[in-house]
């Protein structure tokens, strides 16, 4: 077994790397206006800023700062998952 088995995947030793992703808004959860991108044909998706992060994240601790109104995808993205893992292993 090497180290990396035996290290647990928690987010706090993650730099928030699934909040570098698209978010699409697929139900209505409270999200403020100002964290939202529209786009030409209607689609709304969290709006990303220049460093590639969701505008909802705190870049001073890297925790949502919408926790409680975050959108459904980020509510089923699971810590460990298969998407996680692969999220974790980015740059
Ligand atoms: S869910 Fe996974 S990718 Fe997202 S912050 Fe937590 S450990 Fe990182
Ligand atoms: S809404 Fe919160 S959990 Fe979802 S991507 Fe943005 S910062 Fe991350």
């Amino acid at each position: 077994m090497t180290q990396t088995d035996l290290t647990e995947v928690t987010c706090s030793t993650c730099q928030a790397s699934c909040c570098r992703l698209e978010v699409f808004l697929l139900t209505e959860t409270g999200v403020p206006e100002h964290f939202i991108a529209t786009d030409e044909w209607g689609g709304r998706t969290m709006l990303r800023l220049d460093d590639g992060w969701c505008a909802a994240l705190n870049r001073n601790n890297m925790d949502c700062m919408i926790y409680q109104k975050r959108p459904l995808v980020c509510r089923e993205f699971t810590t460990g998952s298969y998407e996680c893992l692969i999220e974790r292993t980015r740059p």
